[in-house]
């Protein structure tokens, strides 16, 4: 049955009132107000709705039901700055409609997440208002865009004993060809600055001939961590890596899109050596990676400066996978550096807070999920083992014990955290229509015995 247009509008018109309050977490504006709006909306679903102080901005949770099965679905209320807001074509804060699309800021990232979700289950309780067979917490955050600060934190306090089967994630993407894609995990991160001195101050580069340069250093040092294929070679940096399960290893046998595409995409000509397009999607998805984001010293201004540079600086990320701990990364990197005579280049930690996780693909509700995601979408969905970003989504998986699973309405032009962010009516209405289907089949696996803790 299509959603109703009574269903479609009142969806609309919620994002309409969430879109309209700008709660830019950034600049900590409006977030009291933004989060009241959730806990309404939640209260009038029938849920048992609380608000928590946050660092930041407050967490709105409802819940509802009780049985052997939890589903937690997280969504963020808040959103990314509008700037620069002259690059937009309709206001920001407005939701408008142009071209089967709707704008605004938040109309993907992720209030549009959360109000497709929000009507799917106001129309799966106007047909079953039998008391639901699953306990379902929904948890709603004002912190995502500034990376979270007190979520592990509040899930910790808040529910200390909480054990979870499955987490709806707060997002979930629908590819270029118009396929929904299932998504089980992320990748990990570690952040870090490099710093070399060499002297007091810059020096005539005559002296070049004897003193060492901190560009020098920098790039030996770099060069030391990966080789041409991208592994790297740090002592003991693959030793905790998880194997991936069977079947994740078959989902990235047969990539979902050929390398060409993305290397037209993007015009990325280089490929690491042994990447082919038989086994990139492995690397994209399973595989840690290094990068140098940026290299920063000396003289780069116009003509030459026959300079010696006293201090250089790197900035490194490397995308870790589950059972590789960003600090435990950081103290081999220590480790290589100290082993290697670069103990002269200091190790200045900007990011460890989030750990790669990677949830089971063979959870029955992943295959519920996928088959309905189908029905709505009109394409087989792709389940992907893992993106290649990452997402804080440790806490719900390790801490509450959930399969991770992202399905949802971000599209491949979605423009999020840019000007003219949006999303296409039609996913919107295909969003709600599958979660009212998703909600109701989990009442049937909970009923059918499928839905009991460790019956995965
Ligand atoms: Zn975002």
């Amino acid at each position: 049955m299509p959603v109703s247009p009574e269903t479609l509008s009142a969806a609309r018109q919620d994002l309409a009132e969430l879109v309209a309050i700008p709660s830019v977490s950034a600049r900590g504006e409006a977030l009291d107000a933004c989060a009241a709006k959730v806990a309404l909306l939640l209260g009038k679903a029938g849920f048992k709705t609380e608000i928590h102080l946050g660092d930041v901005g407050p967490f709105v949770v409802g819940e509802t039901g009780d049985g052997p099965f939890t589903l937690v679905i997280y969504n963020h209320y808040d959103v990314q700055p509008e700037d620069p807001v002259d690059l937009w074509t309709a206001p920001p804060f407005e939701l408008s409609e142009r071209d089967g699309r709707l704008y605004g800021r938040g109309s993907a990232d992720d209030k549009g997440e959360f109000v497709s979700r929000l009507a799917g289950w106001r129309d799966f309780r106007a047909a079953h208002p039998e008391p639901l067979p699953y306990k379902l917490i929904w948890i709603v955050e004002g912190e995502e865009e500034i990376g979270s600060p007190s979520l592990t934190r509040f899930l910790e306090k808040r529910f200390p004993d909480l054990k979870a089967d499955l987490c709806w994630w707060e997002f979930g993407e629908v590819d270029k060809s118009g396929r929904p894609i299932v998504l089980m995990g992320f990748k990990g991160i570690l952040a870090v600055e490099l710093e070399c001195r060499t002297a007091r101050a810059d020096l005539h580069s005559s002296l070049g001939a004897i003193f060492d340069n901190p560009l020098w250093r920098l790039a030996a040092a770099i060069t030391s961590l990966r080789d041409a294929s991208g592994r790297i070679l740090i002592d003991g940096f693959y030793d905790d890596v998880v194997q991936p399960d069977a079947k994740s290893l078959e989902l990235v046998a047969s990539p979902p899109f050929p390398l060409e595409d993305l290397q037209a995409e993007t015009g990325g000509r280089r490929l690491l050596q042994g990447v082919d397009g038989k086994n990139y999607y492995k690397h994209i998805n399973l595989e840690p990676c290094l990068n140098v984001n940026g290299f920063h010293g000396g003289y780069g201004g116009e003509g030459a400066k026959t300079v010696l540079p006293c201090t250089g600086m790197a900035k490194l990320d490397f995308r870790l996978v589950p059972g590789q701990h960003p600090m435990h990364i950081a103290d081999l990197l220590r480790k290589h550096f100290d082993a290697k005579g670069f103990d002269d280049i200091s190790i200045k930690i900007l990011d460890a807070e989030v750990i790669g996780v990677r949830s089971d693909p063979s959870h029955f509700a992943v295959d519920l999920g996928a088959a309905l995601l189908e029905k709505w979408f009109g394409r087989p969905a792709v389940i992907q083992p893992s993106s290649a970003a990452s997402g804080l989504a440790y806490p719900f998986v390790h801490q509450l014990g959930a399969t991770l699973f992202g399905a949802g309405l971000t599209h491949h032009g979605a423009m999020l955290h840019s000007p003219d962010e949006n999303i296409l009516i039609s996913h919107f209405e295909n969003m709600i229509g599958f979660s009212a289907d998703f909600f109701a089949a989990l009442c049937d696996a909970v009923r059918t015995n499928r839905g009991n803790a460790g019956d995965a």
